[in-house]
């Protein structure tokens, strides 16, 4: 949990810098303030030009969002919209959340999954736009078997091999069955 003093440093940093941070006109900072030290102890704010909408792999445009790492901006994390929470879209953590409040976006700081070159995620991100879902599960997967050192076939890999895999693409998997079936 991120202690007192840090929070306050964040807060003060969302205060000064609101429009950095949120898609709305926040005109009462004092009534929503200690709602976001709330969430500041498990999550940390997002900056308007370090996250982007994306689509999913069954194509749900602005169901998907890609957010750089605090430390590395040339990586990303993903998490996809279901139902009305968002979670990490690495099947493997679904407990790591991000929140929308006020126009802000909060991700979770405890996060364990790997994240992903932010150019992979953008190229995948234009072979969904243009509908090329197989392509773009190809590039995942391509990635997924470079990481993989050994010979063994996928079955006998292990859990990191496997992370990338996302519930969306399982979805996918479905659905190019159930369309070659009928
Ligand atoms: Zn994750």
């Amino acid at each position: 949990m991120v202690d007192t003093m840090k929070r306050k440093m964040i807060l003060s940093d969302i205060q000064k810098s609101i429009k950095e941070y949120s898609t709305e006109e926040i005109n009462d900072w004092d009534s929503i303030k200690s709602n976001i030290d709330k969430i500041l102890e498990t999550h940390r704010p997002i900056k308007l030009c370090d996250y982007e909408y994306g689509m999913t792999m069954t194509l749900k445009n602005g169901h998907r969002i890609i957010v750089k790492e605090e430390n590395d901006k040339t990586k990303v994390r993903e998490y996809s919209k279901s139902n009305k929470s968002w979670i990490c879209s690495n099947r493997h953590c679904k407990y790591a959340t991000l929140k929308i409040k006020y126009g802000i976006v909060f991700t979770a700081i405890t996060h364990n999954c790997e994240p992903r070159e932010y150019s992979m995620a953008l190229k995948i991100q234009e072979l969904l736009k243009q509908g090329k879902t197989t392509e773009a599960l190809g590039l995942t997967m391509k990635r997924r078997s470079l990481r993989h050192t050994s010979n063994q076939p996928l079955s006998a890999s292990t859990d990191q091999s496997l992370s990338d895999s996302t519930l969306d693409e399982l979805i996918l998997a479905n659905i190019i069955k159930t369309r070659n079936n009928s």
